[in-house]
C-alpha cells in the first residue's frame, strides 16, 4: 500500500515535469511540431512514451539551459570558495578591478599568470611580492588570490601571527597544517613579521614544509628582501626561508613610492590648500 502511494507520488512529479512550460520568448515550434530554442536552435521537447500510456512531447534542457544550470552552479561554489578564503573583509576587496594601476607591468604579470592558472598550479608555481611597507604587496597578492577563486580555484589567506596565535590557543596545529594543504592555493601575508622565537619557527617550518611536501603552490607577501632571505645566519629560519624561495620561483619586486607616503602627502596638499583657501578669505 505504502508503496503504491509512494509510485503515485513518483509518477505525478513525473507527469508535472513533463507537462511543465519551458517555453520562452524567441523560441519556435520547428517542421516536426518540437518546440526549439530561439537562441541555440536546439529542441527543447523530447517524445517519449513515458507511462506506457502512447508518445509525447516532454520538455528538455537545450545548450543555454545547462550553460545557465552551469554558471548558477558556479557562482554558488565561487561564492563558497570566497567565504573559506578569509576571515578578513578588507582581502575580499582587493581586486584587479579596483587596483590603482600604480604598478602596471606587475598587474601585466599577474594576469597573465592568471590567464594560464591552471598549468601554474600543476607545475608548483608560486609567487612571491617583495619590496617595502606600503608599495601595494598585499593588494596585488589579494589581487591574484580573488582572480583564482573567480576562476574556481580555492585559496586561503593567512598571516603567520594569527597561525601561531591560533595554534598556541588550541593546540592543534597538525590539524590545521592539514587543513591548510586542501586549498590550491595558500597565501602567507607579510611572511617574516611574525614573532620568532624557537618555538614559533619551529611551528612555521612545520608549516611552510608541509606545503612544500604537498607541492601546492604559495602566494607570499614579505618585506624581507631576497638577500635577507638568501643570506640569513640563524639556521632554523635559514631553512625556512630556503624553502620558501624554492616555492616561488616568480619573484616580484614592488617597488615605487610607498602608498601610504602618496595618500599622506595628498592629504598634506590638501591640508595646504585648504590652509590657503582660509588666509585669503
Ligand atoms: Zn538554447
Amino acid at each position: 500500500m505504502a508503496s503504491d502511494f509512494k509510485r503515485i507520488g513518483f509518477k505525478s512529479i513525473l507527469e508535472e515535469l513533463a507537462n511543465a512550460d519551458n517555453r520562452v520568448d524567441g523560441d519556435y515550434i520547428d517542421e516536426q511540431g518540437f518546440l526549439c530554442c530561439g537562441v541555440c536552435h536546439q529542441r527543447k521537447q523530447y517524445e517519449t512514451d513515458l507511462f506506457g500510456d502512447g508518445k509525447r512531447k516532454v520538455p528538455i534542457a537545450c545548450k543555454c539551459d545547462d550553460e545557465r544550470l552551469q554558471k548558477a552552479i558556479d557562482d554558488i561554489k565561487r561564492d563558497e570558495l570566497r567565504k573559506a578564503m578569509t576571515s578578513n573583509e578588507k582581502y575580499d576587496k582587493m581586486t584587479f578591478a579596483n587596483d590603482d594601476g600604480s604598478n602596471e607591468q606587475v598587474t601585466k604579470i599577474c594576469k597573465e599568470y592568471i590567464s594560464d592558472w591552471e598549468r601554474m598550479y600543476q607545475n608548483n608555481i608560486g609567487v612571491m611580492f617583495y619590496g617595502s611597507v606600503g608599495t601595494g604587496k598585499t593588494h596585488m597578492a589579494c589581487s591574484l588570490a580573488n582572480a583564482l577563486i573567480d576562476n574556481l580555484a580555492s585559496v586561503e589567506i593567512i598571516s603567520l601571527s594569527s597561525f601561531l596565535n591560533q595554534s598556541a590557543k588550541f593546540g592543534e596545529l597538525d590539524e590545521k597544517i592539514a587543513r591548510l594543504m586542501k586549498f590550491k592555493y595558500l597565501m602567507i601575508d607579510d611572511f617574516g613579521a611574525e614573532r620568532t622565537t624557537e618555538y614559533a619557527n619551529e611551528q612555521v617550518f612545520n608549516l611552510i614544509n608541509a606545503r612544500y611536501l604537498s607541492e601546492k603552490p604559495v602566494i607570499i607577501t614579505t618585506n624581507l628582501s631576497l638577500e635577507q632571505m638568501e643570506n640569513e645566519g640563524n639556521i632554523d629560519k635559514h631553512r625556512i626561508y630556503e624553502r620558501v624561495l624554492e616555492m616561488c620561483p616568480m619573484r616580484i619586486k614592488m617597488v615605487g613610492k610607498s602608498k601610504r607616503t602618496v595618500i599622506a602627502d595628498e592629504k598634506r596638499k590638501l591640508a595646504a590648500e585648504i590652509l590657503k583657501r582660509g588666509v585669503s578669505k
